[in-house]
Order: structure tokens, then sequence, then C-alpha cells
């Protein structure tokens, strides 16, 4: 299927095409002409699955030739959990309505209220905005909901995961009950099903689901090694592998700072994103970034979702993130648009919890290879496939193990549906392999109910399985 079957305004069609886009991706082909139809849909879509131009291109096609907006108010709403998503959502409006003459603008806290205010006077037709500063514009009657025809919850999880959950719901109240909603979401949990239902109650589900075609292709290992020797080796592998470029995920702002003296200490320039960071810094910083100005970024999770880096071969987790939705969508900046890419995690005992839990959200054991001079003093135990993380007690106190093949140490169980997928790659001649690696493909799309919550997660497709 072209783009040019889509149906969508030419102008919009030429502007794609300027991009060098030449198919729609499986989430486009299968969203798009629904959108433009006026459905609402819900659909489980990572980023780097094309779900950006999935629901910028339908509102443009909506928009364009429409009547110009009234000062403070919009005729479509973005909701982002982050200003870098928001940032980026704004740039590719402005690229994807080049010929046409809509006005888009992008609102977000840590930057003065002022200029956004003035925007809003002077009218605009699509808002980009992060909930909380949209919120505090609303409270002010800075800008007035009454003509807002589309909806879109963009990332729903991640904003719920962050807390958003009460200003989202307070804009949809106020927003026209008569509009048409599109939500994204890289995970269907409960909560965002919840959100769904009551507010979605239409709604078409679309979910990526596997495929051979186009699945991002990251190889994932991890190394064991000792708290106070990870800057040690981080330094020793990238001086062995002098990669072209590494996003490198660390827990806390302070850690972030930290590593970067201590990369710098031994010979490596880097530097470090995080919130504690002006706006303004963060911008260029990813910028310089995503030029190639700076080869080593280390970043807390504000960069995990949404940000889109060209080429980017590794990402590297210092520590592993909990929930482990994280670690997928850390690892995801990487093996983008077809490209191959590395993910290297750091384990040290105290990560055993989170990568237990990672582990099993992916369904399979990730590759455990050992760094000559960093084999760990406090060794990381075997990984349980199945971690029930808290042992649920019934009311005499007794444990209540759910499922009684899971011990300590086990791999998974025959009888277990998860079943680890290991392939060995090669790899760097110091580092020596003690597991295997696995893959995971992705990407066609398939209408349905939401997908339940489910034991194991293949991190490009969030498939119904
Ligand atoms: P997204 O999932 O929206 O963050 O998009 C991921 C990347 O894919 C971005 O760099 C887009 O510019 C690119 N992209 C989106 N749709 C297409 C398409 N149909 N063909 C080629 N690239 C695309």
């Amino acid at each position: 299927m072209s783009f040019s079957t889509l149906g969508l305004n030419p102008l919009i069609l030429k502007a794609i095409g300027d991009l060098g886009y030449s198919l729609p991706t499986p989430i486009q082909a299968e969203a798009i002409p629904l959108a433009l139809k006026g459905k609402s849909v819900i659909a489980a879509a990572q980023t780097g699955s094309g779900k950006t131009a999935t629901f910028v291109l339908p509102i443009l096609d909506k928009l364009a030739g429409g009547e110009t907006q009234r000062k403070k108010r919009a005729r479509a709403l973005i909701l982002t959990p982050t200003r870098e998503l928001a940032i980026q959502v704004h740039k590719r409006i402005q690229d994807y309505a080049k010929y046409l003459d809509l006005k888009s603008m992008v609102i977000y806290g840590g930057v003065e209220l002022a200029p956004q205010k003035q925007q809003l006077i002077e009218g605009v037709d699509i808002v980009v905005a992060t909930p909380g500063r949209l919120r505090d514009l609303y409270t002010q009657r800075a800008i007035h909901f009454d003509e807002i025809a589309l909806l879109v919850l963009d990332e729903a999880d991640r904003m719920l995961d962050m807390g958003f959950i009460e200003d989202i719901t307070k804009i949809i109240d106020s927003l026209p009950e008569e509009r048409q909603n599109l939500m994204f979401s890289a995970t269907l949990s409960r909560q965002v099903r919840e959100l769904a239902k009551e507010y979605i109650p239409n709604g078409i589900h679309l979910s990526v689901t596997k495929d051979s075609q186009g699945s991002p292709d990251i190889e994932q290992w991890i190394t064991t090694v000792d708290k106070d020797k990870k800057s040690a080796l981080l330094s020793q592998l990238i001086q062995d592998n002098d990669w072209s470029q590494a996003l490198i995920f660390i827990e806390t702002k302070h850690g972030a700072a930290k590593l970067v003296t201590q990369l710098e200490k031994r010979g490596i320039q880097a530097d470090c994103i995080h919130s504690g960071r002006a706006q303004a810094i963060r911008e260029q910083i990813l910028a310089d970034f995503k030029a190639g100005k700076i080869k080593y970024l280390i970043s807390t999770g504000i960069s995990a979702r949404g940000i889109d880096i060209d080429n980017l071969p590794l990402v590297i987790n210092y520590d592993l993130p909990f929930p482990a939705d994280e670690y997928v969508h850390r690892i995801g900046r990487t093996g983008r648009a077809g490209a191959q890419g590395q993910a290297i995690s750091l384990v040290s005992k105290d990560d055993f919890k989170n990568l237990c839990m990672i582990e099993s959200r992916l369904g399979h054991l990730l590759e455990r290879r050992e760094i000559t001079g960093f084999v760990p003093r406090k060794a990381v135990p075997d990984s349980i496939l199945n971690y029930v993380p808290k042992a649920k007690r019934d009311e005499n106190g007794k444990r209540i193990v759910a499922d009684p093949s899971l011990k300590t140490g086990s791999k998974s169980s025959s009888k277990s549906k998860l079943k680890p997928n290991f392939k060995a790659k090669p790899k760097p001649s110091s580092i020596a392999p003690t597991s295997a690696k696995s893959r995971s493909n992705a990407n066609s799309v398939c209408q349905s109910d939401v997908s339940q919550d489910k034991p194991a997660f293949n991190p490009w497709t969030d498939s119904k399985k």
C-alpha cells in the first residue's frame, strides 16, 4: 500500500515525499484511513513505529483548508508526557505541514509563561502540550477548549506513570464531548485500558503484532560487575570499542553528573542531561548529540521515550531501571528505522531484582558476557524468569507461591509458555559469553480488542498473544 492510497491531502503527500517516506508503516496503513473517517483509535505502538505521523497526518488533513482559529483557541490538542517529546512532535508537525497554512505551537513547563500566552492570543490550529503546563494555562484562562475537535494522547502509559492522571482527566473533562480521540501507548497496562474505557468507549483498538518485516534488530546482553567498578568497566568498554556514539542511562541526576566527571578523568568526553538542568541546556545537548557533536551522552529516564536519534548504534544501561517497561523504552532508542543496534547493561547485585523483572517482561533471559578483570566479588545470582516481586501471604501469614516451579536460580520451566529464545552473536575479543542472546521482531498491525497484561512481552510488538 502506498501513501497515495490512504486518501491524504496532496500537499501532505508532497511533504512526506520530501522526507523520503515511500511506504506507510503498518500502524500508519491501518490507523490513518480510520482516523480520516473520523474514528477514534486506541493503538499499542512504540516510538519508532511511525506513530507520530499516524496521528499528525490525519489531523493536518482534517484541519487543512478550515478556518483560522479564534484567539486563545485551537482545533487539535496533542498531549505528551515530556517536554522533549512535545518539542519533537511539534517539529514533525512543522515538517509534515510545510505546504499547509496551519499554525501550531508547543506548550511545556520550565520556561516562561508569557510567550506561550502571547502565541495563544495570536491564534493556533494545533497545540502540542505537556499536561501540567497546559492545565496552568487553562486555569489562567489563557486557552479555551471549546473548539477542540481532535485529541491525541501520545505515550499514554508514560503520562500515567509520571502521575499525570489528574491533569489528563481534568483536561479531558473540559473538552467538548463531540470530538475524535487518538490514543497511543507503548504498553496497554490496566490503567491505560481504564482510561481508554472511560474516555474513548467507542475507540477502535489496534495493536502491532509479530512479523518479520521491519523488526528492530537489537543485540542485547548484560555483564555482571560490582557497583563500585561500573565506571571503570564503562571506561574500558568505551576505550576498547571506540563506539561512534552511545546513550548511557543512569537512574539519578547526581549519578549522571558524577559519571561525566569519572569518564573525563579517564580521558573520555561525555555530557549529561537530566531534569535538574535548565530546559535550554537540555535542548542544546540533545541537539548536539543528535548532530553527532557529543559522542557519549549520559541521561536519566527523561530520554527513554519518544526521542528519535538517527542511527544511534548503542544504548548502555549503567544501572537497570524499574519498572521493566522502562528498559524496553530505553533500548528502543537504538535499532531504529531498520538499523542494527546494541543494548548493553551493567548489572551489579543491587540490580538483580530489576534484572529478573526485565527478563520476565521480555519473556527470555538476557545473554551474560564476562569482561576480563571485572568478575564481581558480589556475584549476581542466576536469573529467575518468572519473577514474582513480592510474596503474597494468605490470612494465616503463609506465603502464597504463584507457581511452585519458580525457585531462586531456576531458569524457565519446561512447562512455561515463556520460552527463552537465544541466538549467539559474534562479540569483541575481550568479552567472553556466559550465556546467549535473543532478538525480537515486530511490526504488522491487527485490529482487535485491547490486549491484556501478559507474562511475556515482546518489546517491539506488545502484541495480542
Ligand atoms: P515515530 O515512531 O513517530 O517516532 O517515528 C520514527 C521515525 O520513523 C522518525 O524518524 C520518522 O521520521 C520515521 N518515519 C515515520 N514514518 C515513516 C515512513 N512511512 N517511512 C519512513 N520513515 C518514517
